[in-house]
């Protein structure tokens, strides 16, 4: 353990985030160093720094959307060279024997995953053996979770879509969402804004279901072809039955009613956001319409390289809101109250100046 290595750490549920150093593992055979260059902030880094999911091990350094430049490899890496252009997502370890890890679906792992941060680490060395994330200057991986990322893409913009970007294209592809489909993206976040641009970029007939009226004109923008607002019980009803799919961003608990009853039928709506309980779900859009509920989580590394691809050839990136970690806390509480265009992304190169 010598790679002494800066971050922002959270050192409670209720603390802001603060400056933070330890040491990272030496490369094995198979691990990549990295130098970080940005990360992107997701909802879920502030869910798991307030210890909203409970288990929150502190100090505990979020950060899983990370893109930086090799700056060593183990002897037995195949894959990458020093100077390569990098990301890492949300996984940095499964068990690769499961038949999850086997399709290449590592998030399903059968015995568990570790997550970039808050994860056990079965490699070892880190303070309460939880993995710490990328709101730092180095992190050391394992090949088999180092994704490639395509040099024509701007390295901050790109960040995000290590997870908001997979989080939204991997349900878009498992449920096939093709050209002329009208496809519903409910909330204008992080994720929201990904998934209007890969719905839009698959053709599909792209509605922005949203509870904020002054983001209709962003939304045509990102490339919507029209914005229902969810509040307006008119607009709402008029749109029931008339949704080839739905992808459902949403960060908290909620009635899921009247989104399963814009479903046609047969249709189905995925959730990704809400991991509290969704209340009222009543069988009446279940069985009327046979319609379905369903969840997805990130994406595996294959389809997540896959994605990065279709990302450098589609030149598709995020908006991002570029911001030093001085500013993390101020950023948390504008994700929070959904003040975000649609992403920040820290430079770590800030880091220097605590
Ligand atoms: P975000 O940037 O905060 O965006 C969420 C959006 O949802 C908001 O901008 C807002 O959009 C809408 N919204 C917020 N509160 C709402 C409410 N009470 N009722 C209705 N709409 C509401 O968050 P994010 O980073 O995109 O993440 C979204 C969620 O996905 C988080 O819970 C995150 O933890 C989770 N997540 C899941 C996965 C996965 O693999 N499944 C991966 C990453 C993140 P409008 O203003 O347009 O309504
Ligand atoms: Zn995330
Ligand atoms: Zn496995």
């Amino acid at each position: 353990m010598t790679i002494q290595t800066r971050a922002y750490a959270a050192p409670s549920a209720t603390g802001e985030l603060i400056p933070f150093a330890f040491e990272r593992r030496d490369p094995r055979p198979t691990d990549v160093v990295i130098d970080i260059l940005f990360c992107g902030v997701c909802h879920s880094d502030i869910h798991s720094a307030r210890n909203e999911w409970h288990g929150t091990q502190y100090p505990f350094v979020p950060g899983h959307e990370i893109v930086g430049r090799v700056n060593a490899v183990g002897n037995q890496v195949t894959k990458f060279k020093t100077g390569d252009l990098v990301g890492i997502g949300c996984l940095v370890d499964s068990c690769r024997n499961c038949p999850s890890c086997a399709d290449g679906l590592e998030q399903y792992c059968d015995n568990g995953f570790t997550g970039t941060y808050g994860g056990e680490d079965k490699i070892g060395g880190t303070p309460h053996q939880r993995t710490l994330g990328g709101y730092s200057d180095k992190i050391t991986v394992d090949e088999r979770f180092v994704l490639r990322m395509p040099e024509n893409l701007d390295p901050a913009a790109a960040a995000p879509l290590l997870c908001a970007g997979i989080t939204t294209y991997s349900p878009l592809m498992h449920w096939k969402v093709t050209k002329g489909q009208k496809v519903g993206i409910i909330g204008l976040g992080g994720l929201g804004h990904m998934g209007v641009k890969f719905a839009h970029a698959m053709g599909a007939h792209v509605v922005m279901i949203t509870t904020s009226p002054e983001k209709g004109a962003d939304a045509k923008k990102l490339g919507a072809d029209e914005v229902l607002l969810s509040k307006d019980a008119a607009a709402m009803k008029v749109a029931q039955n008339s949704f080839d799919f739905l992808l459902n961003t949403i960060p908290v608990g909620h009635d899921t009613n009247p989104y399963m009853g814009l479903l046609k039928r047969d249709a189905t709506m995925v959730v990704v956001g809400a991991v509290e309980p969704l209340t009222h779900v009543s069988g009446i859009p279940f069985i009327f319409r046979r319609r379905s509920m369903a969840g997805s989580l990130i994406g595996g590394l294959p389809e997540t390289q896959e994605m990065l691809d279709f990302c450098g050839k589609h030149n598709i990136v995020c908006d991002i809101e570029k911001i030093a970690i001085q500013d993390i806390n101020k950023a948390y509480e504008r994700t929070v109250k959904g003040d975000v265009k649609y992403r920040f992304v820290i430079d770590l190169a800030t880091l220097k100046k605590t």
